[in-house]
């Protein structure tokens, strides 16, 4: 490492001082920014070393090292301007679902191999406009389609603390990336649980907000009453720290809730005195893994004894959840990529006969298997004949789990539920595609409802992967659910916790 010059004094940074940044909190390496004990350049640099040396996870899908280094620069001209931001300088990784500029965006889907956005989504816009350096984008399950991270164009994504183990889907690039520390934090999506399940699978936090807070504009749509911009992180603090900079209204995005952003850190000192829990019973029973039930059980008893009481819930419509999920989803899945046409933009194939054996063939070869199942699962149950008995009674059963929600939220502050029945999965255990959707019991109910939700890590199981825990909240209660995941993690050490080798 050269000696950096600030000022007009010149500070050797060690290889080591380096190192120990790795696994840093946001809020330290903001301080560290601003006291200009290092550059945003050099920390690009070395999270960008990084990602180099473990390209082996195939975490990232591209990385352009001049563009990056490029955002660090202008950083750097901010903070020895004096008119940054408390994240200026900091590092992020943007799931290939969040269109770019600079870097291809691609939704893990051979549909879009290569296709350079004319704009950035709104997300990464405002968190670049904060300051932050996009570091590359992230691996995904196709379109969001996942919760493996095995169903990507361009491979599978490895879980830094198994490499036989999925990293979760379908923010998988994102989870093995903040995991493995090739990047502070990273934002992911969530339409059904894919912040949520990665974070759990790889020991980190993950929030995913209200649906409509954070902008859908420049998010490859998968679909789109569901889908949610989110981070993942080591702490909740972390979250805290920028998702105030990526969500607030935009008017490019219909659903986009007229809200002012808040400062989501403010609950981080509030404890647990006077919280009230929901524990909804029936969720903890058969099929969920013993020591996942005993992880949660402690979290409960912590939580006790930091005075909060805890009570159980009934949530029992909650428990379709899932085939409400894959009608709704599917449904808005086949509409929404019905765009990809090979006429506009996307893969076209190289030859045809006429215009509709052209589409066709592009679709066919542009797509790969989940997409296409669920296209075909959309059309079936958006197709005259059965509309009425899938898509509008799958609407109808999604209303009534929302509405489930409100009477527990009159009693509690925050629901705690598992995030799946177990941890991270070896590849290929989850390859018939309804067990695959079966795991997302946990997480899909909150998804329909459109509540927010925070995944923490909360133990180790005897296999040796991380353990996580969710946390629920009514509608705009992002603050208050960080701050009852920063209160467990102000007297537990499970998200200070690395995988080995990194
Ligand atoms: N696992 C769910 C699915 O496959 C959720 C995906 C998501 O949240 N993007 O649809």
């Amino acid at each position: 490492m050269l000696p950096r010059s600030a000022g007009d004094r010149v500070i050797p940074v060690s290889e080591n001082a380096m190192e120990d940044l790795t696994f840093s909190s946001v809020t330290e390496l903001s301080r560290k920014l601003q006291a200009r004990e290092v550059s945003a350049v050099e920390l690009a640099r070395h999270y960008l070393d990084r990602i180099e040396a473990h390209r082996d996870l195939n975490a990232f899908l591209d990385v352009r090292p001049e563009a990056t280094l490029a955002e660090a620069r202008e950083a750097d001209e901010r903070i020895a301007a004096g008119n940054a931001g408390p994240l200026t300088g900091i590092p992020i990784a943007h799931k290939d679902i969040f269109v770019t500029k600079n870097w291809a965006s691609t939704a893990a889907s051979k549909m879009l191999e290569g296709y350079m956005s004319p704009f950035d989504a709104t997300v990464v816009r405002k968190l670049r406009e904060a300051g932050m350096v996009c570091l590359g984008k992230l691996n995904c399950d196709e379109f969001a389609m996942g919760s493996g991270n095995e169903n990507s164009a361009y491979g599978r994504v490895h879980n830094p603390w198994d490499p036989n183990a999925v990293p979760g889907g379908s923010s998988g690039g994102s989870s093995a990336c903040v995991a493995a520390g090739l990047a502070p934090i990273a934002t992911g999506t969530d339409t059904g649980g894919s912040i949520r399940e990665p974070a759990s699978f790889t020991g980190l936090t993950g929030v995913k907000p209200t649906y409509g807070r954070p902008s859908r504009f420049g998010m490859i749509a998968f679909a789109s009453s569901l889908d949610t911009a989110g981070l993942l992180a080591h702490s909740a603090e972390d979250c805290a720290a920028v998702l105030g900079s990526m969500v607030g209204f935009d008017p490019a995005d219909s659903t986009s809730v007229d809200r002012p952003t808040e400062d989501f850190s403010r609950s981080l000192t509030q404890g647990m005195e006077g919280i009230r829990i929901g524990v909804p019973r029936s969720w903890m029973g058969k099929g969920l893994d013993p020591e996942v039930a005993a992880s949660i059980d402690k979290v409960l008893d912590t939580y006790r004894a930091m005075g909060a009481t805890v009570v159980d819930i009934e949530l029992p419509m909650a428990e379709l959840g899932v085939p409400v999920y894959y009608v709704v989803a599917c449904a808005e899945a086949s509409s929404n990529l019905s765009r990809f046409d090979g006429v506009r933009y996307g893969h076209r194939a190289a030859e045809y006969e006429d215009i509709l054996d052209m589409i066709k063939k592009s679709r066919d070869e542009g797509f790969g298997p989940e997409p296409k199942r669920r296209i075909m699962i959309g059309t079936y149950v958006l197709s005259h004949g059965y509309y009425d008995a899938y898509y509008l009674k799958a609407q109808r059963v999604r209303r009534l789990i929302a509405k489930e929600f409100h009477d527990p939220f009159r009693k509690v502050d925050v629901i705690v539920t598992p995030v799946t029945t177990g941890t991270a999965y070896d590849f290929g255990a989850n390859a018939d595609p309804v067990s695959a959707y079966l795991s997302d019991l946990y997480t899909v109910p909150a998804s329909l409802a459109g509540l927010p939700g925070v995944a923490m890590p909360c133990g180790m199981h005897s296999n040796g992967r991380p353990i996580g825990v969710q946390l629920i909240g009514e509608n705009f209660s992002e603050a208050r659910l960080l701050g009852i995941a920063h209160a467990w993690q102000s007297v537990t050490d499970w998200h200070l916790r690395h995988p080995a080798g990194y």
